[in-house]
């Protein structure tokens, strides 16, 4: 008889606060067979600190596929295992890619446990739109590549995050400032739920002559998030919504829009959605 394979439990940590790590979290490394951590020294403090007394394997960039083969070994033969990392949400530019991918394969259930993650507890704080954005992990580390990688995100309509090591912050905002201009408005979230967290937002050059000011202001961990541009509206959108207002003024929606369609070529519907919000802006 074929054993039924373990569940793969990518759980989220906590990035600075022991605080914040839910109760399912702990309840689940408390009954895992094991817990595969990226240190397992980092992670015994965490475990230690709510008596958790499972045993730890480690995990990490370095010996992802030996490590790997082996946890999915363990899992094939039903033990349930808990993927951690050291701050934050597993795979979340930290490890785990990976296993996640070959457990699937393997048809290993997979479950993640959520918590916290840096950019999105930066992005909740930052006071930037928040419909549309874009992880983008860490720029990379030498300048010439850093620039390029800015250069094609300077057109994003979405709000930017990044991750940055605290030895490359202020070399990153000076080439950010290049990249997008000194008063593209942007927050530097350091040190998120920790002693010394600090939010600020202004234009990227404000930021940069910050950071480069004081030597503290460029120590710990660092969230930047860079807003997008505004979208332009597509070719002949304010005028068709020109010419659907003044069709508004004489006709009811339905009529309206349709005529709108008519003549600039555009759907009926999405007409209509424009008139309804015209309607109600006036309303
Ligand atoms: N998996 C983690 C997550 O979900 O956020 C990210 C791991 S990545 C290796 C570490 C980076 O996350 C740091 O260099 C920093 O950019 C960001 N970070 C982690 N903790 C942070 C904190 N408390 N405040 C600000 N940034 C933090």
């Amino acid at each position: 008889m074929s054993v039924r394979p373990g569940i793969l439990y990518v759980v989220a940590t906590p990035i600075g606060n022991l605080e914040d790590i839910s109760q399912r979290a702990l309840r689940i490394l408390a009954e895992v067979d094991l817990i595969a951590a990226e240190d397992t020294r980092h992670s015994r403090r965490l475990l230690q600190h709510y008596a958790i007394g499972t045993p730890l394997r480690s995990y990490h960039d370095f010996n992802e596929e030996q490590a790997g083969d082996r946890l999915l070994e363990i899992l094939q033969s039903g033990q349930d295992v808990a993927l951690i990392s050291d701050a934050g949400t597993p795979l979340i530019s930290d490890p785990g890619y990976r296993l996640v991918r070959a457990a699937h394969e393997q048809a290993v259930r997979v479950v993640p446990v959520p918590g916290p993650s840096a950019l999105i507890a930066a992005l909740s704080a930052a006071g930037l739109p928040t419909d549309r954005f874009l992880f983008a992990g860490y720029p990379p580390v030498k300048k010439a590549a850093r620039c390029e990688y800015f250069a094609a995100l300077v057109d994003e309509t979405a709000t930017l995050i990044f991750y940055e090591a605290p030895h490359r912050i202020r070399a990153c905002l000076v080439d950010a400032v290049e990249a997008f201009g000194p008063e593209r408005e942007a927050v530097l979230a350091r040190e998120l739920t920790k002693r010394f967290e600090t939010i600020r937002k202004g234009t990227l050059s404000e930021l940069s002559r910050d950071a480069n000011e004081a030597e503290d202001r460029s120590r710990g961990e660092f969230v930047v998030l860079i807003r997008g541009i505004e979208a332009v509206p597509a070719a002949g959108e304010e005028e068709t919504a020109r010419l659907l207002g003044i069709l508004l003024e004489e006709l009811p929606l339905k009529k309206a829009a349709a005529l709108a369609a008519k003549i600039s070529g555009r759907k009926k519907n999405e007409l209509y959605s424009l008139g309804l919000a015209l309607v109600r802006s006036k309303g």
